[in-house]
């Protein structure tokens, strides 16, 4: 499992690489590169040797307590094991060049708005994974079968009754906001910021964290993201723009949740399986919690507006941080889901959900795809698509067949806002804390009740672990009402 691991990452920095460091020219045989390295990572992890390994393992833990962690190496590894073997080594050789070949249609395709040359590539995607989906006869939803990769245990069921309680909750917030849209201005962030500068600042914020030169990188990239060798070597990427200063710190503060999480596994679960954050959507409860309920809190801004006057005293330094905190917040429906406010986020998340449980679970086609989009977005967000581009083919996901995938967005909103109540339980002090710059209590809470474990639990029990709870949207929708009521006034009932 060791050299398994060391090939993973070794696959993880060649990401990395091609997304900071690779010159153009390396393009042309990092493909290779990549298809080398996961098949014999997959020859290796799924052989028979690996399973009579398993089967030694599990005789000799099996007096060791379930939470254990050697006992915990064994059990997830079977079932990854299992789980690797039912797929045919072909379906997942001809997922893959359509993944790749989906990529660069929708490249052109959405730069063009041509729905038709993106039909086949959702139709391809489509009968692939109703292939993949049949390699798991035992779920209880088609669509179940996709969301296992992500969130091992979970359902569509169970994704519908949060998603139906969140939607219901949002649509006053939403009302709200879109009814009072010059309640808050953002214009302080909308003026010129060096690149460098902002480089500095965003360092600057994250470094109370617990960002530091020894074990951290931050690079910039196209498409933010997290990535780590080990939890000393955790690799951070951003995204910075000359003429609005929100999105860059926004990104850089979200990669640094996640990074948190990479840097607080265990170390003892080093080159094991288990070493990285239990699922997709916890992790993003963590990128959510140190964007969104610490980064775009009043009381860190209180610690966070001396830094930003300090490193742009020409743009903000008359500027409060009243104001730089409202501006951190300003709310409005918009058609890009990667640009959304906390409020609507979640809504873009519904619609992507509730269209793939019609594909999956009902007879909507690829064609059917585009309207239904559209007469959805209409419905939850009041505002009509005028483009594709701007529509259903906006995400990457899809063209590279990313279905199953979407929900562990919202559900990271709502797993983010549990955390933070149980948090304030326990640390009734968080908000003078975080206002006085001090962030170590709250990263060693995180670590304790969440980051150590890595992926020894399932997502479910992770859940209850960390919120004494069951997944439940109601601490988000309270902590997004007395947001939009303190910005943008209270909504009508
Ligand atoms: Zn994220």
């Amino acid at each position: 499992l060791g050299e398994v691991s060391d090939l993973q990452k070794a696959l993880q920095l060649l990401n990395w690489d091609q997304s900071t460091m690779m010159p153009p020219g390396g393009a042309r045989v990092r493909g290779a590169q990549f298809a080398t390295l996961a098949r014999v990572i997959h020859e290796r992890f799924a052989s028979d040797e690996t399973g009579r390994l398993i089967d030694a393992a599990a005789a000799e833990t099996a007096s060791l307590p379930d939470d254990s962690n050697n006992a915990s190496l064994v059990r997830v590894t079977r079932i990854d094991w299992d789980k690797a073997r039912r797929v045919p080594v072909e379906l997942r050789a001809e997922m893959a060049a359509a993944e790749a070949e989906g990529y660069v249609t929708w490249l052109s395709a959405k730069a063009a708005n041509d729905v038709g040359a993106f039909r086949p590539v959702l139709e391809r995607h489509l009968e692939l994974k109703r292939r993949y989906i049949g390699c798991f006869p035992e779920a209880a939803e088609p669509w179940d079968a996709l969301f296992d990769d992500f969130e091992r245990g979970m359902t569509a069921a169970e994704v519908r009754v949060a998603f139906d309680r969140l939607k219901e909750g949002l649509r006053p917030l939403v009302k709200a906001i879109a009814a009072n849209p010059e309640a808050v201005s953002d214009a302080v962030l909308r003026q010129q910021f060096p690149v460098e500068a902002q480089d500095r600042c965003a360092r600057a914020l994250v470094t109370p964290w617990g960002f530091s030169s020894e074990q951290w990188r931050l690079d910039p990239t196209h498409h933010p993201f997290a990535s780590s060798l080990s939890p000393t070597d955790v690799r951070l990427t951003t995204r910075y723009n000359q003429s609005e200063l929100g999105t860059g710190l926004r990104a850089t503060m979200h990669e640094m949740g996640h990074g948190l999480y990479e840097a607080g596994v265990d170390p003892d679960l080093v080159r094991t399986p288990l070493c990285r954050g239990c699922s997709l959507a916890l992790h993003e409860s963590q990128s959510r919690l140190w964007e969104n309920l610490v980064g775009a809190s009043r009381p860190f801004w209180t610690h966070a507006g001396p830094i930003l006057r300090e490193h742009f005293p020409e743009q903000l330094g008359k500027v409060d941080d009243d104001t730089l905190h409202r501006a951190m917040n300003r709310m409005e429906p918009s058609l890009i889901r990667v640009e959304a406010d906390e409020v609507t986020y979640s809504l873009h998340i519904i619609v992507r959900f509730e269209l793939e449980q019609e594909i999956f679970n009902g007879g909507l086609t690829a064609a059917d795809i585009p309207e239904a989009w559209n007469a959805k977005m209409r419905e939850y967000l009041g505002i009509e698509v005028p483009e594709p581009a701007q529509g259903y083919m906006q995400d990457v996901h899809w063209a590279t067949g990313g279905f199953g995938y979407f929900p562990t967005y919202a559900l990271g909103n709502i797993l983010s806002a549990q955390i933070w109540e149980r948090l304030l339980g326990d640390v009734p002090t968080l908000p003078d804390q975080i206002a006085g710059g001090e962030f170590a209590p709250l990263r060693e809470w995180l670590r304790q009740h969440l980051h150590r474990h890595g992926r020894k639990f399932t997502p479910k029990e992770t859940i209850r672990l960390v919120t004494g709870t069951e997944l439940d949207p109601e601490p988000y929708l309270r902590y997004l009402t007395q947001k939009v009521t303190e910005l943008y006034g209270a909504p009508a009932s």
